[in-house]
């Protein structure tokens, strides 16, 4: 007997694309590459994502429709090649395009003023003359509308290009979106993974955020399967990681640092921030006061060959600001706004840095320590 391609063809016409009713034919599944050598025959199927949960059933019944409706004798075990329409990690730039500099800002353990920092990270940077926008992505706690004043807002969507998107609502020249806009609190934590991977894809990819210079992510604490959706949704610059200068704390934040460093996320980390690190008393600005101890956040950056991107102080006006809605770097004559102006500054140095002189692929590797 001799093979040619539409024997081929007309088997695969047999086989259905589960769920859809079509046949591989039709779905355009079989690539135009058929190619016959005695009773040799290869070709490719094509399948629209490298995850395809049907992969094998597919190619097994192409396999067996071609041995039952051309001839047993035919050679096709093995030979049937798969590809994928789509890459298995979406191609990040097409998300966010006209955003310059994506950072994750994450800590190891809740409660060390993550959602503080990076509200006054994103004030300061604005207050620079950056144009900067905000996601509040830490599902277990949504802080940014109260910190930023506009607990009460409601985004409204707006027609961009002939797409339906979600405007952020803007505050101290900040553009800032929140899953706390959509979900009450106590809803929130009650997400199942999933669904607030899914949520927070659409505010980022579903938002008009338009050009910004930095767009900062506030993560939930800890690790979870949100930092990996945002690692594999976004071509993330780096991560941030705020820790306090305490034991606990800094154990958690170096396992933090091996996440994003892991082979799995494999984000550079910009810098340690140490949070709360000394008191003082507004009245005696001299003074400080180690309340968690001194220097931790510095040393472990010194131990893992990372920088130190700023120290924040415990004052009450920190605090204070965050509960009003109105962040110390609004006022960056202040000693609290100072500090985080120079965080600011060093971050964007930081950065700056890193696309001067290290390749777009280069990443910082923890060398020591690790877990
Ligand atoms: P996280 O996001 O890590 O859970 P938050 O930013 O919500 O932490 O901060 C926890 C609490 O600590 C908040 O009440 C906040 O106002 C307060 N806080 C954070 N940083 C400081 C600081 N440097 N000085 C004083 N209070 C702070």
């Amino acid at each position: 007997m001799t093979l040619y391609p539409q024997l081929i063809l007309d088997a695969l016409k047999n086989v259905r694309y589960p769920g859809t009713g079509k046949d591989l034919v039709e779905m355009g599944m079989v690539e135009d590459n058929i190619r016959i050598d005695g009773m040799n025959v290869t070709f490719s199927l094509l399948f629209e994502k490298p995850n395809d949960p049907f992969i094998r059933s597919v190619v097994k019944a192409a396999e067996t429709a071609i041995l039952t409706y051309v001839s047993p004798e035919v050679n096709i075990k093995g030979n049937i090649t798969v590809k994928a329409r789509q890459l298995a990690r979406p191609e990040p730039d097409k998300l966010l395009p006209q955003v310059k500099n994506i950072i994750a800002v994450s800590s190891g353990k809740g409660g060390v003023g993550k959602s503080t920092v990076a509200a006054n990270l994103a004030v300061a940077l604005a207050g620079m003359g950056y144009k900067v926008g905000l996601l509040d992505a830490d599902i277990f706690g949504p802080s940014q509308p109260k910190m930023f004043h506009v607990e009460e807002a409601r985004p409204y969507m707006v027609e961009v290009d002939g797409r339906e998107l979600i405007e952020p609502i803007e505050n101290y020249g900040v553009k800032m979106l929140s899953i706390g806009f959509f979900v009450n609190k106590e809803d929130a934590i009650l997400w199942r993974g999933a669904m607030a991977s899914n949520a927070l894809k659409q505010l980022i990819g579903d938002a008009n955020w338009g050009e910004l210079d930095y767009f900062l992510i506030d993560l939930p604490p800890g690790t979870s399967d949100i930092h990996l959706t945002m690692v594999q949704t976004l071509a993330i610059t780096g991560a941030i990681v705020v820790s306090t200068p305490q034991e606990v704390a800094l154990a958690d934040a170096r396992k933090g640092i091996s996440m994003f460093t892991g082979e799995k996320v494999n984000v550079p980390v910009l810098g340690l921030i140490e949070n709360m690190s000394w008191f003082t008393p507004a009245e005696l600005p001299e003074n400080r006061y180690y309340l968690f101890g001194k220097e931790g956040c510095r040393r472990l950056a010194e131990e893992l060959d990372i920088p130190l991107l700023g120290q924040i102080p415990i004052v009450q006006s920190i605090c204070e600001g965050g509960d009003q809605g109105e962040p110390v770097a609004l006022n960056p004559e202040t000693m609290t706004g100072a500090a985080f102006r120079e965080l600011a500054e060093n971050l964007v140095g930081q950065i700056d840095y890193r696309n001067a002189h290290l390749a777009p692929t280069e990443r910082v590797h923890v060398t020591k320590g690790g877990h």
